[in-house]
């Protein structure tokens, strides 16, 4: 019973912090009611089985069955039949709307969204990337002004595509700084698509003046991340979590106060971590790095930023959350003055 109150109190002292999204894809947010909709509207199946012709499965899912997978390779066919979902400019409104309602409530005061217009367009070859962009823009325009929260956009190049797609899609994110777009990332299947693959793809945007952060030690070990770090000069890890195998490369994200995003229940339900007690953000925060904690695809995933910031007090103790969110408001790529008054609003609700 005593356990019960603390765990209900914790809880509320979470839903009380303000929060801030480094690590969380704008599709992955779309609400299960929302993409049976569209699916619906669109007579489209819920799942994507690629080079099974005619195997789709057509059958028609019922509310709460339908964001389920085996593994990673299962998840990114559902994230992928997601993203076919979205086939219009006014679906990216309606994500982007429902997606900020969503985060207000939960206390979010600040976000870096991932989006993969690759992945868009390769469902819908005639999709204007850049209506969608704008549509998704005017949205976070319109919360910014009303409600005071800053919502940005990265740009995922996403790795399945290869290099070329990679390097075309950087100049897309380039072309879009004016739509709230402020860097790149690379998801995507990183076991076959190692960051080497994407050097001129990076260098590009680098020299556009973007932002550069890269999903690494993941899928594939610690090796992934020291080549994201050195060929790709990510500025954040996505997940990262397998640089813990690697002491020398925890002393090189620690000497360059590299983040690692990391997002327990997506690490678990993708099965590159077998079970909560294994996870090994305990010892990335005993190892000094600079950790920051979201949710990565939380309607797919089941479990929202508030959910995540409570597997870390479970796992690493209450007093870490603050750390972690002054950590991300520090490895955010806002300018300085929104930094210093999202720490102010952090402070303020001690
Ligand atoms: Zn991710």
């Amino acid at each position: 019973m005593l356990e019960f109150i603390t765990e209900e109190s914790l809880a509320a002292r979470v839903a009380a912090l303000p929060k801030i999204h480094l690590h969380c894809h704008l599709e992955g947010t779309l609400r299960e009611s929302t993409f049976l909709e569209l699916t619906a509207r669109d007579g489209l199946p819920t799942r994507y089985r690629p080079g099974a012709n005619g195997e789709e499965d057509r059958s028609p899912r019922e509310p709460g069955r339908v964001y389920t997978f085996a593994d990673f390779p299962e998840f990114l066919l559902l994230f992928a039949a997601v993203s076919r979902a979205l086939s219009r400019p006014e679906d990216y409104a309606r994500l982007a709307e429902e997606f900020a309602a969503d985060a207000l409530r939960r206390g979010v005061i600040y976000g870096e969204l991932f989006v993969s217009p690759s992945v868009w367009r390769f469902f819908h070859p005639d999709l204007d990337l850049r209506s969608c962009m704008a549509a998704i823009y005017e949205v976070f325009a319109r919360v910014e002004r009303s409600h005071g929260v800053t919502f940005r956009t990265i740009v995922d190049l996403t790795r399945n595509f290869g290099a070329s797609s990679a390097l075309e899609t950087a100049r897309f994110a380039a072309s879009a700084t004016e739509l709230g777009v402020i860097g790149i990332g690379l998801g995507g299947d990183e076991a076959r698509f190692p960051p080497e693959l994407f050097i001129d793809a990076f260098a590009f945007a680098r020299s556009e003046g973007l932002h550069a952060v890269v999903h690494a030690g993941e899928a594939a070990g610690a090796q992934s991340v020291r080549a994201a770090v050195e060929h790709l000069r990510a500025e954040r890890i996505g997940h990262g979590i397998r640089a813990v195998e690697d002491e020398p490369l925890l002393a090189l994200l620690r000497e360059r106060e590299i983040a690692l995003e990391i997002c327990p229940t997506s690490n678990l339900r993708t099965g590159v971590v077998g079970a909560v007690e294994a996870h090994p953000l305990p010892q990335l925060l005993a190892a000094g790095l600079r950790v920051i904690i979201d949710d990565d695809d939380p309607a797919l995933f089941g479990a929202h930023i508030d959910d995540e910031y409570l597997a870390l007090a479970r796992l690493a103790g209450e007093s870490a959350l603050r750390g972690c969110i002054a950590n991300a408001i520090e490895a955010s790529f806002a300018p300085l003055s929104l930094k210093r008054s999202l720490e102010e609003r952090l402070r303020s609700t001690e």
